[in-house]
């Protein structure tokens, strides 16, 4: 049981042991299969648990050994395959700094905006071309609103700390971002919803938007 069994692509392998991890979390151990094998999840992670992991793994691999469609290039819209979506600026950019370790060399590049700090330099960064988005529900919403983003090819989208995400009041930001990648032509999308507790209301959104999931409590 360590990462080197599983097979994640040789660079994303490589990053994972440069980061000195050896042996998945329970988390892992239980998430990254599931979501290799393209299966919908929700999956019960506390903070500390490993479960960024859990959740940029496969959409890394998946990204980085996929083949999609070519995007519109030269446009000022850009059309991220992979959503990462939390709930504060702090979650946000501790998740892009991961993620942005486990992508070194894989050709997959990952770009964070997060609301409450000038949106030029996040702007630029976009516009240098995006695969995987990690942003808060607000700020992706106004980037939407100026179409410097579009949504229309995302295959992976993980919602992190969904709860969090509710009780701070983003549940009509996520459903219009949900709304935007269920609009024509959509392709396949796999969701992964990661939380600490389950209400109602993150039983709803996970029935609104997970098909035929799987649920996860480790
Ligand atoms: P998280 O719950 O995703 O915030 O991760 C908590 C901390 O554990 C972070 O500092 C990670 O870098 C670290 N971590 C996650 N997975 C592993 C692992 N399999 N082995 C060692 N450290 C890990």
């Amino acid at each position: 049981n360590t990462f080197a069994e599983i097979d994640l692509g040789d660079a994303l392998n490589l990053n994972i042991r440069r980061c000195k991890y050896v042996k998945p979390t329970p988390v892992q151990r239980h998430a990254i299969p599931i979501a290799l094998a393209g299966r919908d999840l929700m999956a019960c992670a506390q903070t500390g648990s490993g479960k960024t992991a859990a959740f940029c793994f496969p959409i890394i691999s998946g990204i980085m050994r996929g083949h999609f469609p070519q995007r519109p290039r030269g446009v000022r819209t850009v059309f991220p395959l992979g959503l990462i979506l939390s709930p504060t600026r702090e979650l946000s950019i501790q998740i892009h700094e991961e993620a942005r370790k486990f992508s070194y060399q894989t050709g997959v590049r990952v770009v964070v905006a997060y609301g409450g700090a000038p949106i030029n330099q996040q702007l630029r960064e976009l516009e240098r071309g995006v695969d995987i988005l990690v942003a808060t529900p607000g700020r992706l919403v106004d980037l939407l609103e100026r179409a410097k983003v579009s949504l229309q090819m995302i295959r992976y989208l993980a919602l992190d700390e969904a709860d969090r995400m509710l009780d701070m009041g983003f549940e009509p930001q996520i459903r219009k971002i949900v709304e935007q990648m269920d609009m024509p032509p959509r392709g396949e999308r796999q969701t992964v919803l990661f939380s600490a507790t389950f209400p109602k209301e993150i039983q709803r959104m996970a029935s609104d938007f997970l098909s035929n999931y799987i649920f996860l409590t480790v």
